[in-house]
């Protein structure tokens, strides 16, 4: 079955309604009952959040995500260093939403939207709304130097986390069979970009991955000696967390083998290794964890957006000039009472979609107006490893153990979907107690990409 055929299928099936505007369907058959279309682009935090929130409702509700799951972002550096599997950090959105009767998912992706014409474009189709909802997240940004990424992946979507696993492990085993010493150690060595939390904790666990989980497999190479750089250009890693907790992650970091170089921006990257100060370090591995640019929603809704590509939104987060179309999540600029923007978080996105979800059905079923929207800060959490985590919240700072169970705890709650978090409890407690990793697979179809990847040109 095609996917338009699927997608055509699926828009007839549930269509139940005409559009309010009075204009034909498009896509869907003929209406019955005039309840408003609400689509809902992207799946991630905010559109789920919001979805939710509009499901068993007098409303129609149709969901477009590109990919077929929600993930959960803040644990793909699990999968990428093999602590997780990638469908334990990822959750079908058909199998999430299935309850709600009023809610249709298509596995399709947006092109464009016309606002005139009150129409989005889905795989090449038109599909019209009532009311828009658009949360379609964000993408990674190399500082106008796009021809990095090849090179240094980011962490973004499931494929990345298999594309740096298999490219993390392929190069112990390429060590163990190299007889130069000095590409031996280029190998072994990787370079993190950015000191923010994902950095952080991406350069934790690459560290645990060496120290613990690889130590004794090897003959020829001694996995304990990896090198990993944490680069940060600030002055210092974890900025938004109060000067003490970064100096704290830092030290953790050194304890765990992570050479911490703040100060200094990266000037290149190339297939030898990352250009610092003016010093190449040489360096087979290198993860990008910088910088993040919005999709591409100001680009469809031919608005001016700030230089992270953000649409600007109004208090209730609709678009300034563009009737009932809303933005939230990464790909918006919202700000707070004190006019400073928000932060491109999972709970500012989950808070915008339950709140935006609420304040529409009111609208709409009892003409309420919508109030302005207000984030609640649970505060800033970001692990190092083992043992080893920060919280801030309110005047409230935490560090080690304490810090690093809460982290587990809030992070296996926040998870979709039962099975997910009894899978990742027990691959935890399992790593915990073994120091061992369950996910160290090289899948066949990636050995050529990490290979090429990892050579030296
Ligand atoms: C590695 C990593 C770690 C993170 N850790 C944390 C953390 O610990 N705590 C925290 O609060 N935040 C964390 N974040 C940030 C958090 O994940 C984001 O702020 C959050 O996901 C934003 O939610 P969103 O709904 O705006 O977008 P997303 O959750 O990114 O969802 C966007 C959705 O839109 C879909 N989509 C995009 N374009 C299209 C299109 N054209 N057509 C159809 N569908 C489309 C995507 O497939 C995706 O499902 C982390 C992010 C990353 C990358």
């Amino acid at each position: 079955m095609t996917a338009s055929k699927t997608m055509g299928e699926d828009l007839t099936s549930v269509s139940s309604a005409a559009r309010t505007d009075g204009r034909k369907e498009p896509v869907a058959a003929e209406a019955k009952t005039p309840v408003p279309h609400v689509v809902v682009v992207g799946a991630g935090f905010g559109g789920l959040a919001a979805a939710q929130e509009l499901g068993s409702a007098p409303v129609r509700v149709t969901v477009v995500d590109g990919r077929n799951y929600h993930l959960f972002q803040p644990l793909l550096y699990q999968v990428a260093t093999a602590a997780l599997s990638p469908g334990e950090v990822a959750e079908p959105i058909r199998k999430i939403l299935r309850r709600h009767r009023n809610i249709t998912v298509l596995l399709g992706h947006v092109e464009d939207v016309d606002t005139d014409r009150r129409e989005v474009r889905v795989n090449g189709k038109p599909l019209a709304f009532d009311y828009l909802v658009l949360a379609t997240g964000a993408a990674h940004s190399y500082f106008g130097h796009p021809e990095w990424e090849e090179i240094a992946p980011g962490l973004k979507t499931l494929e990345d986390a298999r594309r740096i696993r298999a490219q993390v492990l392929l190069a112990f085993e390429q060590a163990e069979m190299e007889d130069d010493p000095q590409e031996r150690e280029r190998l072994m060595t990787m370079a993190v970009i950015g000191g923010g939390p994902t950095g952080v904790e991406m350069a934790g666990a690459l560290a645990e991955l060496a120290r613990l989980a690889l130590a004794r497999d090897f003959r020829n190479i001694d996995p304990t000696k990896a090198r990993i750089l944490l680069l940060e250009a600030g002055p210092r890693i974890l900025s938004p967390f109060p000067k003490e907790l970064s100096a704290y992650a830092e030290r953790a970091l050194q304890k765990l083998g992570v050479t911490v170089k703040a100060g200094e921006p990266v000037e290149d990257i190339s297939h030898l290794g990352v250009t610092v100060g003016g010093r190449l370090i040489p360096a087979a591995t290198i993860i990008w964890g910088a910088g993040v640019a919005a999709s591409p929603v100001g680009r469809w809704l031919k608005v001016e957006t700030d230089k992270a590509g953000r649409v600007p939104v109004a208090p209730d987060l609709s678009v300034p000039g563009l009737k009932n179309v809303f933005v939230l999540g990464d790909a918006a600029l919202a700000r707070d009472e004190k006019d400073k923007p928000l932060p491109g978080l999972a709970q500012v996105a989950h808070q915008q979609g339950r709140y935006l979800g609420k304040a529409l059905l009111a609208r709409i079923a009892e003409g309420k107006p919508m109030p302005p929207f207000r984030y609640r800060s649970r505060g800033n959490l970001a692990v190092i490893g083992r043992n080893s985590a920060v919280i801030e919240f309110d005047s409230i700072e935490l560090k080690g153990f304490l810090a690093w169970m809460l982290w587990g705890i809030i992070h296996v709650y926040l998870l979709v979907g039962f099975q997910n978090r009894l899978l990742v409890t027990l691959r935890w407690l399992w790593a915990y107690l073994t120091f061992q990793r369950g996910a160290r697979i090289i899948s066949e179809g990636q050995v050529g990409g990490a290979a090429r990847n990892l050579a030296r040109r």
